[in-house]
């Protein structure tokens, strides 16, 4: 039977990116718990205090007993919050490894059985190695850089205005977002060794499939294949000025943080109902390189050497798409989707 490349990317970008997400989002909100709120609580009693002591945000502050009673009340805070918000992630990540590692071997299962419209045997869940608990477990380390480098700012001799102890809270504060960050690769990275251990037993290629949302580095690997235990070649990307020349291989997604781009099993020998599934894809990257559709991530002018670079190097595309990058390279700005 042959597959539908729409119904394709229906599975992998959406329906199975989506469990992915929501996966991410409960281990994220466990790990994190209240610390956001505990910030907000923090900086609004600082502040008070603060503005008891001196007058207001914008009265400087004086040297003295009182300042290092502010400074001490506020490093202890934040070493309550991020003291625990460390353990809680790492238990929270260590528990969910083999429920993601589960969800990638389901995943391409249901993938393997949609593209080559065969059903197989079930793949067994790899137990969680090594590899995968130390990267869960770093997030200790991503913690207490945050954690050190605030209570470096926030000592007596390097704050004078309430705008140097507001950076020294928000040094420890950037702690939340870099959980979510770590949680989110760590997931993937999961989901990702799940997806190769059905590579290993249904198909001889691994396919990369980029999310529809993916960067000018990862759309550069969308709908290229590499052969089971080799890698992709390293280094490469849209924007000429990202490229690394002689960059060692990549084993394969996530690529940076949140990259959500996965690679499925494929086989050259599941026949498509119209166009093979690697070229529509490549297809599709091209249409978000002549669309300029960035991530927050990326500059305007990042996509637009990309777009320069897509029409230098890609004689065949769709007219719609070469019209698109060439009035986004002409007037140095993307117009939004029709
Ligand atoms: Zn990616």
């Amino acid at each position: 039977m042959a597959y539908d490349s729409d119904h394709l990317f229906r599975l992998a970008q959406d329906d199975h990116l989506g469990e992915v997400v929501d996966l991410e989002k409960r281990i994220g909100e466990t790990a994190i718990g209240d610390s956001e709120t505990l910030f907000a609580q923090l900086i609004r009693r600082t502040l008070a205090a603060w503005s008891r002591a001196y007058g207001g945000p914008d009265q400087p502050g004086a040297p003295g007993d009182m300042l290092r009673r502010i400074l001490a009340a506020a490093r202890a805070a934040i070493r309550r919050i991020l003291d625990s918000l460390t353990p809680r992630t790492a238990t929270v990540l260590g528990e969910s490894l083999s429920e993601a590692l589960a969800l990638g071997v389901r995943q391409g299962g249901e993938f393997v059985r949609a593209a080559s419209g065969r059903r197989r045997r079930a793949v067994a869940v790899p137990r969680v190695g090594r590899a995968l608990l130390d990267e869960a477990h770093r997030i200790g380390e991503l913690v207490v850089q945050r954690r050190d480098r605030a209570l470096f700012l926030l000592h007596p001799d390097r704050v004078s205005r309430w705008s140097h102890l507001l950076a020294g809270l928000g040094a420890a504060r950037a702690a939340v977002p870099a959980v979510r960050a770590h949680v989110a690769w760590v997931v993937n990275t999961a989901v990702n060794e799940g997806l190769d251990a059905v590579v290993r037993a249904s198909a001889r290629m691994r396919l990369w499939v980029s999310e529809a949302s993916a960067c000018v580095n990862c759309l550069a690997y969308t709908g290229r294949t590499a052969l089971i235990g080799e890698p992709f070649p390293g280094g490469r990307s849209w924007d000429p000025r990202q490229r690394r020349i002689r960059a060692p291989g990549v084993d394969g997604p996530p690529l940076h943080a949140h990259c959500r781009c996965r690679c499925v099993p494929w086989s050259d020998f599941w026949t498509a109902s119209g166009i093979p599934f690697p070229l529509a894809l490549e297809r599709e990257a091209h249409r978000s390189l002549a669309y300029g559709r960035a991530r927050p991530t990326e500059s305007r002018a990042a996509r637009l050497r990309a777009a320069r670079e897509l029409l230098r190097t890609e004689p065949d595309l769709l007219p719609s798409v070469e019209a698109r990058a060439r009035t986004a390279v002409r007037t140095g700005r993307f117009t939004a989707a029709a």
